[in-house]
């Protein structure tokens, strides 16, 4: 088993914004070294004691206004093949789109972990918008703020287990 944890979803969810915090001062000192672009798609983090890769999917494609389905798919794809541990992250702010349902059929498919993020859960009143997510099915659901950082201890908690 690898140690590689890929962040799958839709545009605009906040899938860098959480492989930012994940991957924090670590990538930029990398990026200083090697003098390749910022725009990375792996990263090195710890958690628990334990050293994992991440993976931000949305690096594959670029221009997030008009991505096609088709290598949102790819990156499903990818995720599931690469992966030991995926994170899917959902959106409170928008609900549950179709292109989130189509993305939960393919994970459902996976014997991978799956833990399903929904993110943007900013305050408590996001926090009762969330539960509709429940609906998507999946056991292992977490409620977080990528951009403070709330939440997101528990889901790294869990994933590192599975590791
Ligand atoms: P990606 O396309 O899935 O990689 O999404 P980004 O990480 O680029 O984030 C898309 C937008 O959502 C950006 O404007 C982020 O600042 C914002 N965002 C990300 N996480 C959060 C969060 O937890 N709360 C709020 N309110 N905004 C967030
Ligand atoms: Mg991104």
């Amino acid at each position: 088993m690898n140690n590689i944890v890929a962040i799958v979803g839709r545009p605009n969810v906040g899938k860098s914004t959480l492989y930012n915090r994940l991957i924090g001062e670590r990538q930029a000192i990398i990026d200083d070294i090697s003098g390749v672009t910022r725009d990375r798609q792996y990263g090195s983090s710890f958690w628990n004691g334990k050293t994992f890769t991440v993976i931000d999917t949305g690096g594959f494609v670029k221009g997030s206004d008009d991505i096609f389905e088709a290598a949102i798919r790819d990156q499903v794809n990818i995720a599931i093949d690469e992966a030991a541990v995926i994170i899917f992250m959902v959106d409170v702010t928008t609900g549950i789109t179709d292109l989130d349902e189509e993305i939960a059929d393919m994970l459902r498919r996976t014997e991978k972990p799956v833990l399903l993020a929904v993110n943007k859960v900013d305050n408590a009143e996001r926090q009762m918008e969330a539960n509709e997510f429940w609906g998507l099915g999946f056991e292992e659901t977490f409620f977080l703020s990528s951009m403070t950082g709330s939440g997101s201890g528990e889901l790294l908690d869990l994933v590192v287990e599975k590791l």
